[in-house]
């Protein structure tokens, strides 16, 4: 008796050991992200092959029976974060990313937090809009910008494409702008002055598509 009380109170002081390690201590905390980055790709590997639950086309499925899946599943996950809401995070980084439903920004460094500014359109390209509000973000305090683009990128196959290049003019055209936008957006006064000061840097990245892996380019 005596015996199995001591054995429990050993357990006991593990358990409060190794909460205030994951709690109180730099290397406790890394073990609670990586932790959570396990679990979600746990929760990825359980729903990743179900295929009654996506949208492909296995049976003869319309737009309309995918708006009521994509309603009824929204309906759950939205009552889930009404009990669990996410704290607000002030972001540090902005991404440009092309809308490829491959790519997941959350993936990228396998933080599920919403630490980032996403903007996502085809071929991650820039125009106007997008430049100003890179710009905002960056007066909202952003010290880091991804300008990426991604291995196997539709809308690049589409410039590259003479017939696709007829088909779809604006994308190719954008395609072709893409980089002159980006030095059009490093040279606006407000940006260039965050840079020059240190405060601000921008980096060109290619996403590879199948591993997320961010590689210079
Ligand atoms: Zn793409």
């Amino acid at each position: 008796m005596t015996r199995k009380v001591k054995i429990s109170g050993l357990g006991l002081a593990g358990v409060v050991l190794l909460a205030c390690w994951m709690l109180f201590t730099d290397s406790g905390r890394r073990m609670q992200f990586f932790i959570g980055g396990a679990m979600i790709n746990l929760g990825y590997g359980m729903q990743d092959h179900l295929a009654s639950y996506d949208f492909e086309h296995e049976h003869a499925i319309s737009p309309g029976d995918v708006w009521k899946e994509m309603q009824s599943q929204n309906e759950v996950a939205s009552a889930v974060r009404k009990w669990f809401p996410r704290t607000a995070r002030h972001p540090l980084v902005a991404m440009v990313v092309c809308m490829d439903a491959r790519l997941d920004t959350n993936e990228l460094t396998g933080d599920s937090r919403h630490y980032y500014y996403i903007i996502r359109t085809a071929g991650s390209v820039l125009s106007e809009r997008e430049e100003e509000m890179l710009e905002l973000a960056v007066a909202n305090g952003v010290e880091l910008i991804l300008l990426s683009t991604h291995s196997d990128c539709a809308a690049e196959k589409v410039a590259s494409t003479p017939d696709m290049r007829q088909r779809y003019p604006a994308l190719a055209r954008a395609v072709d702008e893409r980089e002159a936008r980006i030095k059009e957006f490093l040279a606006r006064p407000a940006v260039a002055s965050k840079i020059a000061a240190g405060a601000l840097d921008v980096k060109l990245v290619n996403i590879d598509t199948m591993t997320e892996k961010i590689l210079p380019r």
